[in-house]
């Protein structure tokens, strides 16, 4: 087979420019254009480790086969479509590419820390360190479009992430507001998306060697921002799906060449025509110096200036007052729901809990004052709507329970039960036999994974599955 432009329906440059790259395999890689696309899913470990039996039904229903690069990641056959059963809409998993598994693989996020994720939407990589924290520690996931960071709030409500924070900002703003904060930084950059074109034509159609430079410069803009986050001796893992080395390896070197403080720890690529996936740029870098006595001043700067809104401060009090209707609320309802270290936060009617974490990160936000200016989404977990003096939880919190033993009232359908698919459209349900005497606010679970609440009262459950969320037909 010829492989040209019109063959393989890409841009004649890009075959150049890729055949250059690739002497000796290009004709292997260009042909890999031919082959299906791979699809993957990547486990919540906080559900998939307790929910033994979901997890039998979801590796046969689904043909899960491992992903070699990422623990948590498995392929599935595209026909079973795992996007659409019930377990997606309980956060049992997430739908990703399987090779973007691997940047944060190879980030190695741990327990504990304080991490940025800068580039986040729709939150492939931002739900995978979350797993990866197990709850402990805080994460920021940033996004600077609109609608996206909307979506990034939604995947990370999903999941049941109660240490995440999403911020829709511009990347030098957020350096403002937290200077060598970050224990770790995620940076999957906007790029040309080459490894997008299986299954993206759109990213075809964009694609030129001038909109190449483009994203190469604007990763360099990008990039700077994030040097000035990372603490002295943190890690950044930068990653992009495209394959050109502009974005890729020559900006590497263009980092290590301008920060000399930076060392290499890892670049590594996966290769479509060599591995089961779209394929993915990875390199890992750490900060070598020792800054220690440039950030401890910065710190105590941060103490003397959180002291001093202790004192002033009666933004504290009405969030606390919230926050004790909502703890008898939780005694009633919710009595074995544990919420990691935080504080309430209070936007209108909205009770957030804010997450703390660790020293660094409770130092870096300052009980929530370093966000305001910034445009934050989700101040952490969203916990409760407050209305005229009783509490609605908020949906986040459903997803956010383990496991139905948290709540004093449950009820749990078979995911092939009739029932969840009516309850997943929103519609009331009849409550029979002992149910029927269920009264108040009762969290809904499917196979055991809790997945909404509902309210019941006089034999009706009724359906509090946020309206945005049902399915329709
Ligand atoms: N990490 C995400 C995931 O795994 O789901 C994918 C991120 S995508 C490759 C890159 C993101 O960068 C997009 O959501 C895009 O909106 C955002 N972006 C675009 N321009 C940006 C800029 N100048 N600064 C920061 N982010 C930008």
């Amino acid at each position: 087979m010829s492989l040209d432009a019109t063959t393989l329906s890409l841009p004649q440059a890009y075959i150049e420019q890729m055949k250059q790259m690739l002497p000796k395999d290009g004709d292997a890689f260009l042909l890999s254009y031919k082959d299906p696309r791979t699809f993957g899913l990547r486990a919540n470990p906080t559900k998939w480790i307790t929910h033994a039996d979901a997890r039998l039904n979801a590796e046969q229903l689904f043909h899960l086969r491992p992903v070699p690069w990422c623990e948590e990641g498995y392929y599935y056959d595209e026909a079973s479509r795992p996007g659409k059963h019930p377990y997606h809409a309980a956060g049992f998993y997430y739908i990703q590419e399987p090779s973007a598994m691997s940047a944060v693989a190879l980030l190695d996020p741990q327990p504990g820390e304080f991490i940025l994720d800068l580039a986040a939407a729709p939150g492939g990589k931002s739900t995978h360190i979350a797993g990866r924290m197990r709850g402990e520690g805080v994460l920021i996931a940033n996004e600077i479009h609109p609608q996206r960071a909307k979506i990034l709030a939604e995947n990370i409500e999903r999941m049941g992430i109660g240490n995440t924070i999403v911020t829709q900002s511009d990347p030098h703003a957020l350096a403002s507001k937290f200077p060598h904060a970050f224990d770790r930084i995620m940076l999957d950059a906007p790029c040309s998306g080459e490894g997008m074109f299986r299954k993206d034509e759109d990213a075809i159609r964009e694609w030129s060697p001038e909109h190449v430079a483009m994203c190469a410069a604007r990763q360099w803009d990008i990039i700077q921002a994030a040097v000035a986050m990372l603490k002295p001796g943190g890690t950044i893992a930068y990653s992009t799906c495209t394959f050109n080395r502009q974005e890729n390896e020559e900006i590497i070197d263009h980092w290590l060449r301008h920060f000399d403080q930076f060392k290499l720890l890892r670049m590594e690529r996966i290769w479509p025509h060599q591995a089961e996936g779209e394929g993915h740029f990875v390199a890992v870098l750490q900060w070598q110096a020792d800054h220690s006595a440039s950030t401890e001043a910065s710190n105590t700067n941060m103490r003397s200036r959180k002291q001093g809104r202790k004192s002033s401060g009666s933004r504290v009090s009405d969030p606390q007052a919230a926050y004790s209707q909502f703890e008898a609320w939780k005694r009633e309802y919710l009595p074995g729901l544990h919420l990691p270290q935080g504080i309430p936060l209070l936007f209108g009617e909205e009770l957030y809990w804010l997450p703390q974490g660790n020293v660094s990160a409770i130092h870096a936000l300052q009980g929530g004052e370093t966000l305001r200016g910034l445009r934050v989404p989700r101040a952490g977990l969203h916990l409760a709507h407050l209305r005229k003096n009783r509490i609605e939880p908020a949906h986040a919190l459903a997803l956010y329970c383990r496991s139905a033993k948290e709540a004093a009232q449950s009820i749990s359908f078979a995911a092939t039960d009739s029932a969840a698919e009516a309850y997943l459209r929103g519609e009331a349900l009849p409550l029979e036999g002992d149910n029927a005497q269920l009264k108040g606010w009762t969290l809904v679970s499917i196979d055991g994974l809790p997945i909404g609440f509902g309210k019941a009262s006089g034999g009706q459950l009724k359906n509090h599955y946020p309206k945005g969320l049902r399915t329709t037909g």
